[in-house]
């Protein structure tokens, strides 16, 4: 499969970022939101700057299926005018992945689908878990609906803290989040495990987030139907390469679906998003020729990381997390200056010092460790530096 592969210009890349614009205090006499609006966390993912090679966001770092971009050209103008109809879609996924029609609802992507949830399950006081360091949006979404919110921490191996998980869970559990593989970690969660979760808290929904699926290969997609606790959720963002057009998926019984689907708008899902969905699903060859192209770059970035002597976790999603140490955004910066982005994860829960990198196609992970034994270089990295030491 041949595909153009459009050159980084580092000139495009700021060095830095602007900051969030400091909030004024307002008057006692203005409109006040909910209180839990005040005390929610916000997200603000680093998207200024990004003309260069994007290995900061875990997407696609190349190109749909051909097939998609075929089909956007054959879009109308009327068809603009025209409200999105999401349910022949729901049927054709549902189709595709073996379940009926019912058991499957299209969401804004998985952001969506996570704060759909929240909405339709949390009230004030329930509890829910995640496992953290996590994807952040499963903390601004719960945190809307309830502040309790139990985060079970993984040691320093960033291994599933299962027995920990389990634990945690009480009568006033009502969702439990759980990412496989987990994003930033990379770690994965056995069907084992997440049957022993949902049979442990029969009270509480489970919802099993697969975004980065394709590059595992193991799924509890088809227990998803069948377990009255099971949700599982699916992304287009990132294998399939449709992050820019917002569509995701969730799996699960019909009642619990039928639920979500109650709070959802019946306009969520966009009708380019839902024009070009079949193209995306059909293609599998491109999908599996990508999710090569992940595997084989991954086994490339593993080696060289092990030469360069930067400890790294297990991963099986298309990124590596690696510990820099007090240099991380040093390094980050010296990759931006070669036209790379990483994204530094230092925030995160038992993530100081940690830095992730996006697994793309061939050519950008050949890039990347050119530029990965130039940056350590050039900021005198030492392994020494690195929290686990090699
Ligand atoms: N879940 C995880 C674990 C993620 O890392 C991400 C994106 N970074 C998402 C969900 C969001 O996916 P989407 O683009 O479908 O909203």
């Amino acid at each position: 499969m041949r595909i153009d592969i459009p050159e980084a210009n580092p000139e495009a890349v700021p060095e830095a970022i602007p900051e969030a614009i400091p909030e004024t205090p307002v008057p006692a006499t203005t409109v006040q939101p909910r209180r839990a609006v005040l005390a929610m966390p916000e997200y603000h993912p680093p998207l200024a700057g990004r003309n260069a090679l994007r290995l900061d966001f875990n997407e696609n770092t190349l190109a749909p299926s051909p097939r998609v971009f075929e089909k956007l050209k054959q879009l109308t103008s009327e068809g603009m005018t025209i409200y999105p109809e999401r349910e022949p879609a729901e049927r054709l996924v549902a189709n595709h992945f073996g379940l009926l029609p019912t058991q499957v609802l299209l969401t804004n992507g998985v952001d969506e689908a996570i704060h759909l949830i929240s909405c339709a399950f949390l009230e004030q006081g329930d509890e829910a878990i995640i496992c953290t360091p996590t994807f952040f949006m499963y903390e601004v979404s719960i945190s809307l609906m309830t502040s309790e919110i139990r985060r079970v921490q993984s040691d320093d191996t960033l291994g599933f803290p299962f027995e920990r998980l389990l634990a945690a869970i009480t009568p006033k559990t009502k969702l439990i989040i759980v990412a496989s593989p987990n994003n930033p970690t990379g770690a994965t969660v056995s069907r084992e495990q997440i049957l022993a979760i949902a049979a442990a808290a029969p009270h509480a929904l489970l919802m099993v987030d697969e975004a980065y699926f394709h590059f595992h290969g193991e799924t509890v997609l088809a227990d998803a139907g069948k377990l009255p606790n099971l949700i599982v959720a699916r992304t287009f963002s990132k294998a399939y390469g449709l992050a820019n057009l917002r569509i995701g998926m969730l799996a699960g019984e019909a009642r619990l679906i039928s639920l979500i689907r109650k709070v959802s708008s019946p306009y969520n899902v966009n009708g380019v998003a839902l024009a070009v969905l079949p193209e995306a699903l059909s293609d599998e060859a491109y999908i599996a020729w990508y999710v090569e192209q992940v595997r084989s770059g991954r086994e490339r970035i593993f080696a060289a990381l092990r030469e360069l002597r930067v400890r790294t976790w297990p991963s099986a999603a298309n990124f590596v997390l690696m510990d820099i140490g007090p240099k991380h955004k040093e390094i980050c910066a010296a990759m931006r200056r070669r036209g790379i982005l990483l994204r530094d994860r230092s925030a995160d829960p038992g993530c100081e010092g940690y830095v992730r990198i996006t697994i793309g196609v061939e050519d950008h992970v050949t890039r990347a460790i050119a530029a990965l034994g130039e940056s350590l270089a050039e900021i005198e990295w030492t392994p020494a530096e690195g929290r686990g030491r090699v």
